[in-house]
């Protein structure tokens, strides 16, 4: 069957030998929905790497690149695949995390609570009823501005509290850091070991990620890895947008993941429902489990350029091995 997503169709995480089985019981699937539905069906989980907590910010610069959503996502993705994950909200000025995860009716006390000693760590951590090993932590209210006193080091403190909690301390902690690269910014990377840079392949959003990612190196965090979000093969067709090839020979940054332009991005964002929740699964949701599961690996993909058909040249895909 040719598949109705020509060049989009992201290759498995792994290879299966007999088909997965169905999450429609009584209805069969198409061949080629099954494939795409395969990431949670199969019998294996991925191997975590690295020591844990593993600390990770997802930055760009540039603001509206998609930071919030792949927080969200990976997020989500990293729980479904028996992960424990903090998700910190420390764009603090623009707090939105909280809407994307639709937790924003169960945010009652903040990590500037906990710190003021207003209220204690757990009653500040959010827990997804969807997946409950997910839980958010924001940092202050919405609108408000993050309080002189929260710097670096408070952000710190909280992970580290996170790191010593009773009841363990979880697989992963997710910075949502904000857009710039002022106090924010600082803020947000400093308890981090790695970083998830998100960007889109525009020369705007590339400027800003070289920028930031000589700040991270700065700042002493080596493993750095970047999503390439909202890529339209028509325009790179066409060579009116960057190839995933293009960027990354620009930034020189290992790729986690490319995830397509994909109008349920927005409707999931506006109904507080993250995309890798749909079912059935979208081809973004898929792009973000999967650069989930290459996170949890430590695992990279590359970039391929592929001729779709013999006498269609320049085709491009950008889902790599
Ligand atoms: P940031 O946190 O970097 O400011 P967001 O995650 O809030 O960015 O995303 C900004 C906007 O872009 C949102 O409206 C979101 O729905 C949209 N968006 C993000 N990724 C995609 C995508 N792959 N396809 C379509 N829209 C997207
Ligand atoms: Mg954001």
């Amino acid at each position: 069957m040719a598949s109705p997503f020509p060049g989009l169709l992201p290759s498995l995480p792994f290879s299966p030998s007999s088909p997965p089985p169905s999450i429609f019981p009584g209805k069969p699937l198409p061949r080629l929905r099954a494939a795409v539905s395969a990431a949670l069906q199969w019998n294996r989980k991925p191997q975590l790497a690295g020591e844990t907590p593993r600390v990770v910010v997802v930055t760009s610069g540039k603001g509206g690149v998609g930071k919030t959503t792949t927080t969200a996502n990976v997020g989500l993705s990293l729980a479904r695949f028996g992960f424990s994950v903090v998700a910190v909200d420390a764009d603090a000025g623009l707090r939105n995390l909280d809407l994307l995860l639709g937790l924003e009716n169960r945010v009652n006390y903040t990590a500037v609570e906990v710190l003021n000693g207003d209220c204690r760590l757990d009653q500040a951590l959010i827990r997804d009823r969807r997946c409950p090993s997910l839980e958010l932590l924001c940092i202050s209210k919405p609108r408000s501005k993050l309080p002189l006193g929260f710097g670096a080091k408070a952000l710190t403190w909280v992970v580290d509290a996170l790191r010593s909690r009773p009841s363990g301390a979880p697989h992963f902690v997710l910075i949502d850091c904000p857009a710039g690269i002022d106090a924010g910014f600082i803020t947000a990377i400093a308890p981090a070991n790695e970083a998830l840079l998100v960007t889109t392949p525009d020369i705007t959003a590339l400027r800003d990620a070289d920028r930031v990612t000589g700040l991270l190196e700065c700042d002493g965090i080596r493993d750095i890895k970047m999503v390439v979000n909202r890529v339209r093969t028509d325009l790179i067709r066409g060579e009116d947008m960057m190839s995933v090839i293009d960027v990354q020979e620009m930034l020189g940054l290992a790729l986690l993941g490319v995830i397509p332009e994909d109008s349920e991005v927005i409707k999931s964002t506006n109904r507080g429902y993250p995309l890798v929740l749909n079912k059935p699964p979208t081809v973004a949701g898929l792009a973000f489990e999967q650069a989930a599961w290459r996170l949890v690996e430590q695992d990279t993909m590359t970039a391929v350029m592929v001729e779709e058909e013999p006498k269609k040249k320049g085709f491009f895909s950008f889902f790599g091995g």
